[in-house]
């Protein structure tokens, strides 16, 4: 695959931010990083209520990064959102471009697998438990090869404020280190459940198709960085 230049990416970002569809990508954007703030704020906020019902409490803390070595996907509309918060900060684009040459060597493969497979189920209409069956054993395997998420630079997430849902919703119960796959201990994890209002909001303010089709986070974003989101919308709208 041939790499992009940094010249060709600001090329793309101009034609991004231009005319009438740069000015409803950018509102778009925002709209969505603020129904996630508050629903992410909304959801945690529940779980914390629950745990303290059960005599529960969170125990990740800063630093902790076992779950960053997960196979994650997003939808376009959230790898928008994250490209867009990139293109306000230059010095974390061009980090993730070069963590994205590091992580590619080893996980490309393996993500393209689990991304056709989860595409291909939910095009037959899978029930959500059997794609999740499906998909788990690559799921694990990406895991055990233990490749960082080019987003983490010094045991910190880049994008924290715009990360991908399935980054924030998890949280364990039992010390930190039993997160490590290579811990004796099983630990407990929590996930969080956006609430149904939070989550209508956030359907409604997109169209389906852009929140249907997903990919593993980096390659996501940097489809979105070398190519644009217009020219991935407008193939989708053909299919
Ligand atoms: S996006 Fe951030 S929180 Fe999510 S896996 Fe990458 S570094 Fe971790």
């Amino acid at each position: 695959m041939a790499k992009t230049s940094y010249r060709q990416i600001e090329k793309i970002e101009t034609k991004e931010k231009s005319g009438y569809y740069g000015t409803w990508r950018r509102d778009l954007c925002r709209n969505y990083r603020e129904l996630l703030a508050q629903a992410r704020s909304n959801s945690y906020n529940s779980l914390v209520k629950t745990l303290a019902s059960k005599d529960e409490r969170i125990t990740c803390r800063n630093g902790c990064t076992y779950c960053c070595s997960h196979y994650v996907a997003v939808p376009l509309t959230h790898g928008m959102a994250i490209v867009d918060y990139l293109y306000d900060r230059k010095e974390l684009l061009k980090q993730f471009l070069s963590n994205y040459e590091k992580w590619r060597h080893k996980g490309y493969d393996i993500s393209n697998v689990i991304d056709s497979t989860r595409s291909q189920a939910f095009s037959a209409s899978m029930p959500i438990n059997d794609i999740i069956a499906l998909t788990r054993p690559p799921s694990m395997r990406y895991l055990q090869m233990g490749i960082p998420c080019p987003f983490l630079v010094n045991d910190a997430c880049l994008i924290y404020a715009v990360r991908p849902l399935p980054c924030s919703g998890q949280y364990s119960v039992t010390p930190p280190d039993w997160c490590n796959p290579e811990a004796g201990e099983k630990a407990v994890i929590y996930q969080l459940v956006l609430d149904d209002e939070d989550l209508l909001k956030i359907l409604q303010l997109t169209a389906p198709e852009l929140m249907l089709y997903e990919l593993t986070l980096p390659i996501m974003i940097y489809k979105l960085i070398t190519e644009g989101a217009a020219s991935i919308i407008s193939s989708l709208k053909k299919l």
